[in-house]
């Protein structure tokens, strides 16, 4: 490609939403352009790194024993009323009508349309296991579409669904799903992660999330120092009793009432009592957030002042569609308690109170009395009713290891794919039904395994690039090489350029060659900011036979002979890109 006939607009200045410097860096770069909110046009040079993110994908996927299929983008909604995520997917679902009042959505994800081909062909065990998926376009209404292509609304996404006919099946696949994932982010030059994550209200014993790591990641996550572990923190655990010890026995002193005026947190109440963190009781209010005379459930919530309340474990637990916080006005009315001064005594008794396990390691603890200003001491467990106890809190850095004797590290990561054992869910719901061995019928097993394909893509840049711009890692970069012939007016130049541009194409290099008539500095700095991984300068050494040879982010160019340049070029290439 000649760069002066390529459609390549790249501008000086960060564009005014950009938040994320690979956000800023694929603007500036010319290679996406907002056409509305969250939605974006992938423009030449980046439709090139997409389609080689794709196309890495297509192989792992196809070698791991996968099929693609292409399902459509506009969905019949009957589909998802039979699950009921018709009214549950939420305001996510962008709900579209046909000209006769017919309801469609766009599709946000695609377990109705596949579960539905599925069960109207797949009749016996002898069919599975099988898996199936696809490279498509998604729409979800994202609540604040950000960063560019990482939270868009319109985006591209690999999504993948096995059918099994055993459990043990299932583990196959999700195996085989887990390793293809790990050769398509390393074969995409990106130094990521694999960590447990939350599965969501389905419960299950497995979903991982393959997480890049980078500071401005959306997600944080943590690992040991030690050992293996490493886990998002909305399902991260670790070992209470190492933090808090065992609980001692209640000193038998009576719940006493304590003036604390003005203590309304934590870290006021623990000064003011000169009690450490750990033995103040946490309270929480939240709901269902539905109405009152619409199935509206209000629990309360506790857990040890030395810990924050991890709302997604609560969630899980409570098998919630939302949770959320009862507005304060209402607390107090709804559950019993006195918000900035709540407690677990004399809560009304219908209401559900859920502690975290931080609770059984303390004794002797201090309560809000449910009454302004004050809170009572010396309290323990047989004073109120828990009616569960369950892991809520949210693990944070140098918290032990779950696992060994590590220490945990806290992190932030993007999600850019996510593998998840389904079960029967959608199956069921939707009836797809296979026979077995034994003449019996039974719902279908399933796994989904997503890959976010411009998310990949960003993902690249948020973790390679300098002051100057991108830094494509070689495998994805939309092309290997950039040659910049220094000065057009120089026909030992040009001639040298144009020779080694046709060399190069007839070798299968992927070659942009720059030779407009700019000055060298301009040219130079598109380069950077464009990304190419390796740099071939027609300059001023060309009469000795010799052009600069530079990788993006050496700091100087060396000579290279004008003979070795494709040999040269194609063995830093070979280095880098598998089987090539
Ligand atoms: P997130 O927690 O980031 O919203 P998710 O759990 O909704 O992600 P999945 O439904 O598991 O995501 O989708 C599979 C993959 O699709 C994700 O791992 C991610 O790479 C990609 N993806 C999801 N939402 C978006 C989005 N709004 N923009 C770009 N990529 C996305
Ligand atoms: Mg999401």
């Amino acid at each position: 490609m000649r760069f002066s006939q390529a459609f390549i607009r790249t501008t000086k200045e960060d564009p005014g939403d950009a938040e994320i410097i690979s956000h800023k860096l694929l603007m500036r770069a010319g290679m996406i352009r907002k056409l509305a909110s969250g939605i974006y046009i992938i423009m030449p040079l980046a439709n090139l790194t997409i389609k080689k993110i794709e196309n890495i994908i297509r192989t792992e996927m196809n070698s791991a024993g996968a099929q693609e299929v292409i399902m459509p983008c506009v969905l019949p909604a009957n589909l998802w009323k039979e699950t009921g995520r018709w009214e549950v997917y939420g305001s996510e679902m962008l709900k579209i009508k046909d000209r006769a009042e017919r309801e469609y959505c766009f599709g946000p994800t695609h377990e109705e349309v596949i579960t539905d081909l599925v069960r109207r062909d797949i009749k016996s065990y002898k069919q599975l296991p099988v898996i199936l998926y696809q490279i498509q376009t998604k729409f979800r209404d994202e609540i604040r579409p950000r960063f560019g292509l990482m939270r868009a609304r319109e985006f591209t996404m690999k999504d993948a669904y096995s059918f099994e006919a055993s459990q043990e099946q299932l583990d196959v696949n999700y195996k085989k799903m887990h390793a293809a994932y790990c050769n398509i982010f390393k074969r995409c030059g990106l130094k990521y992660t694999v960590v447990e994550a939350d599965s969501g209200a389905i419960g299950g014993s497995s979903s991982n999330e393959f997480m890049v790591i980078a500071p401005s990641g959306e997600d944080a996550i943590v690992y040991c120092d030690k050992c293996d572990y490493s886990a998002n923190v909305e399902k991260a655990t670790t070992k209470i009793d190492k933090i808090l010890g065992q609980a001692e026995k209640p000193s038998g002193e009576k719940p006493e009432k304590i003036h604390t005026p003005g203590a309304a947190t934590i870290d006021d109440l623990s000064k003011f009592m000169k009690v450490p963190k750990k033995k103040l009781c946490k309270i929480l209010f939240f709901t269902n957030g539905k109405a009152a005379n619409d199935g509206r459930e209000d629990v309360v919530a506790l857990i040890s002042g030395e810990f924050e309340l991890n709302e997604i474990k609560l969630k899980n637990y409570l098998n919630f569609i939302n949770l959320e916080l009862i507005p304060s006005e209402e607390v107090q009315k709804r559950t019993g308690a006195y918000p900035g001064f709540g407690g677990p005594l004399n809560l009304n008794p219908n209401i559900r109170v859920i502690a975290d396990n931080s609770i059984k390691h303390i004794s002797d603890f201090v309560v809000g009395a449910n009454e302004k200003d004050y809170h009572v001491k010396n309290v323990n467990l047989s004073d109120f009713k828990v009616t569960d106890f369950t892991d809520l809190m949210m693990v944070d850095d140098s918290h032990p290891c779950p696992k060994c004797e590590g220490t945990l590290k806290k992190t932030r990561g993007i999600e850019v794919g996510h593998i998840f054992k389904l079960g029967t869910k959608y199956s069921t719901a939707l009836g797809a039904n296979f026979i077995d061995e034994n003449g019996q019928e039974k719902p279908i097993i399933m796994g989904c395994y997503g890959i976010g394909v411009g998310r990949t893509m960003q993902s690249a840049v948020e973790q390679n690039n300098d002051d100057n711009g991108i830094a494509w890692p070689m495998p994805i970069a939309p092309f290997h090489v950039i040659l910049v012939l220094l000065n057009c007016n120089d026909e030992a130049q040009k001639n040298c350029a144009e020779e080694l541009y046709e060399k190069m194409k007839a070798a299968g290099v992927e070659v942009i060659y720059d030779d407009r008539n700019e000055k060298p500095g301009f040219k130079f700095k598109d380069a950077d900011l464009l990304g190419i991984p390796i740099r071939i300068t027609v300059g001023r050494y060309v009469g000795e036979g010799k052009v600069e040879f530079k990788r993006r982010l050496a700091k100087e160019p060396t000579l290279i002979g004008v003979n070795e340049v494709v040999d040269i070029v194609k063995a830093e290439i070979a280095k880098e890109i598998r089987g090539l």
